[in-house]
């Protein structure tokens, strides 16, 4: 049967991603975005991890979706092991409030952090919690993560946020310079939402 799954957000391109990485895990299910109905608010991310913060989301959309759906959000970011885990649950305001410009500055930031740090030491990895839950009210979490280092410049000109900075030693390239479909197929994501999207499949 073809499910409906409620994403927790209003912003279209998470919304595609999202359709894409179902497609590409064979499930069938239509998508749509939680902003697009009446009475739908951001609530407040003040969860201490990734996974609060994905299952306030979560609930967020589940008071106002209607009952037969499934209900999906996520939250990510990167934790630098130099950093002590940094940004992490801050990534989208770590140089300060999210809106334009705030990937440049938020890129410039972890640089200049990083300056002194040597190559051996500059570890890093996306870091997603995906939310679910389900039209009985079953709440669970699928975790996802791709380990990288800190490169010392920007390269690539896809994907956002650190994805510039984000360097694959063993593809030699940042996750900026891998296709959409690539980089969803080993990002911190793609994996999440493949479990996610495995446990729909055997619940049905
Ligand atoms: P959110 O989970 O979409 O709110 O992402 C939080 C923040 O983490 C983003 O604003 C980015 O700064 C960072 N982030 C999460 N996933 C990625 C990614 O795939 N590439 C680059 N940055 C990411």
């Amino acid at each position: 049967m073809r499910i409906r799954i409620c994403l927790a957000s209003s912003n279209a391109h998470k919304i595609e991603e999202f359709r894409d990485m179902a497609r590409d895990a064979g499930l069938d299910c239509e998508i749509f975005g939680a902003g697009g109905l009446p009475g739908f608010e951001p609530p407040e991310e003040d969860g201490a991890t990734f996974a609060e913060n994905a299952m306030i989301k979560a609930r967020a959309a589940r008071a106002i979706a209607p009952r037969d759906c499934h209900i999906m959000a996520d939250d990510s970011g990167l934790c630098v092991d130099a950093l002590g885990g940094a940004p992490g649950i801050m990534s989208a305001r770590y140089a300060g409030e999210k809106g334009a410009g705030a990937d440049e500055a938020n890129n410039r930031k972890l640089l200049k952090e990083l300056e002194n740090v040597p190559d051996a030491a500059r570890s890093a990895r996306f870091v997603c919690s995906i939310a679910l839950i389900c039209p009985d009210g079953r709440e669970e979490i699928f975790g996802g993560e791709i380990e990288g280092v800190i490169n010392r410049g920007a390269r690539g000109k896809r994907g956002f946020g650190y994805d510039p900075l984000f360097f694959l030693p063993e593809r030699g390239m940042t996750t900026a310079e891998l296709a959409p479909a690539e980089k969803n197929s080993i990002s911190h994501r793609g994996k999440a939402f493949s479990k996610a999207a495995e446990f729909i499949k055997s619940q049905q």
